[in-house]
């Protein structure tokens, strides 16, 4: 009898013991609906910050929890927001970038089909610290329940008064336009999602001039994610002292680490930041599914390289991550059993970036397309030995700029990973036509 494996749905919420100060109120019904989300505290910051604190006040709170970007780069929200040069003649934005597209990766989706509010409010304050007057939402094409549910939040939170003219009589403005994008993972890249919303080609830009200057029709841009976005209600709800004593001493606070992959519980767990990997896959993830071990783990989607299986009490925090060989990126946390086929799991993940090359650039354009070329026929049992270091060699021709935005990279992370870990696995394929582990990807 075949072996069956049940997966739970991506937006499951299994909820530890851990502090919450995004998940907080994700298992209360209808959460999503803002009568319930204001009975349970929702909005209470925003009026709060409206009534009591000056712009700059409310960016300085946010700059001393140590709050970091959650979309990737993990860059300090309070002090990307002060990069803004000083209000002149053109309008500032902000962008929210919910173009959730990293393989592994699936927190917006959920904050967003959640509790939608907590994301227009976090919106909201957002663009108040950074005098912002029209904010825009830029969802995935791909996410149609997500983008209904955020429309519907905007048009409930505009009949409330908490967005429009003179939001609760503060005098302050803003306006929140929800843009729907195509489907294409590189207006996940913030240059490239303001060409889109711009309605042009989602192509990256040259930078500088960097966003924070000239962004969104030229004007100065902030862009933040959508789990940054809804961290900044709960830092000001419990106070920056006490959301940065969560975490470590340089990565602050908690976040949500999307646990996919081989385990027995896949779902979003909010944890403090620094939480050993190990915690996170055998306390939350129920350990590997069919009583196997793990074999390899991208911890930060599938642009992070692997980690290997004695790396397992690397604690989940930036610092730790990075010293470790890898990046902490969008919390994608993939675990892969050790019946897998690495050979195979590099060719699925290369497949995935040739697709999403936008083609621009030459070395992504082209190198991901022989990179998936070599993998294939590593993987079917026709590849050569030499095909490893010309593996690399393309690899190495992709990476640290010669690319014209970071796609290039992360399209090598995992194959130079994979080989540098699992180098044997890579020649057993060229030697024997076959797999080491399991069955072969593609017969
Ligand atoms: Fe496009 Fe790839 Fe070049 Fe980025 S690196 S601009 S995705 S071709």
């Amino acid at each position: 009898m075949a072996e069956t494996i049940e997966q739970a749905a991506p937006t499951t919420l299994p909820l530890g013991p851990y502090p919450r100060i995004v998940m907080k109120d994700f298992d209360v019904p209808n959460i999503d609906q803002i009568e319930v989300y204001r009975a349970h505290g929702g909005y209470e910051s925003l009026t709060k910050a409206l009534a009591n604190s000056k712009p700059e006040e409310v960016m300085e709170e946010v700059k001393q929890s140590g709050l970091r970007g959650r979309g990737g780069a993990g860059f300090p929200t309070g002090q990307k927001w002060s990069f803004l040069p000083p209000l002149g003649a053109k309008p500032r934005y902000l962008c929210v970038n919910a173009d959730e597209s990293e393989p592994g990766t699936f927190k917006d989706r959920m904050i967003m089909e959640v509790s939608p509010h907590l994301l227009v409010e976090g919106t909201i304050i957002s663009s108040y610290a950074t005098s912002v007057h029209h904010a825009f939402i830029y969802i995935r094409g791909e996410l149609p329940f997500a983008a209904r549910q955020v429309e519907r939040a905007v048009n409930e939170a505009y009949d409330a008064g908490l967005l429009g003219k003179n939001i609760q009589g503060s005098g302050f403005d803003l306006d929140i336009t929800v843009h729907q994008g195509a489907g294409a993972y590189i207006c996940g890249e913030e240059s490239a999602l303001l060409e889109s919303l711009e309605g042009k080609r989602g192509y990256p830009r040259l930078k500088p001039p960097f966003p924070a200057v000239v962004g969104l029709y030229g004007g100065p841009t902030v862009i933040n994610n959508v789990e940054t976005m809804a961290t900044v209600p709960g830092v000001l709800r419990v106070g920056a002292q006490t959301y940065a004593a969560y975490g470590t001493e340089k990565s602050k606070g908690t976040r949500i680490y999307c646990l996919s992959g081989h385990v027995n519980h896949p779902g979003n767990y909010e944890l403090p930041l620094g939480t050993p990997l190990r915690t996170l896959i055998e306390d939350f993830g129920g350990g590997v599914r069919l009583g196997r071990k793990v074999k390899a783990i991208t911890p930060g989607g599938s642009s992070a390289p692997f980690l290997s299986a004695d790396q397992l009490d690397t604690p989940l925090d930036y610092e730790a991550v990075a010293a470790a060989g890898s990046m902490l990126g969008s919390g994608g946390v993939i675990v892969l059993d050790d019946q897998t086929c690495i050979v195979g799991a590099a060719l699925r993940m290369t497949e995935f970036y040739r697709d999403e090359s936008c083609g621009k650039c030459t070395p992504c354009r082209e190198g991901t397309f022989w990179l998936v070329q070599l993998l294939e026929r590593l993987e079917e049992g026709h590849g050569k030995e030499s095909d490893i270091p010309l593996l690399l060699d393309i690899c190495d021709n992709m990476v640290g700029g010669k690319c014209f935005c970071p796609l290039g990279d992360a399209a090598t992370a995992s194959i130079v990973s994979s080989i540098k870990l699992f180098r044997d696995e890579y020649i057993h394929h060229v030697r024997t036509g076959g797999c080491l582990v399991g069955p072969k990807a593609r017969s």
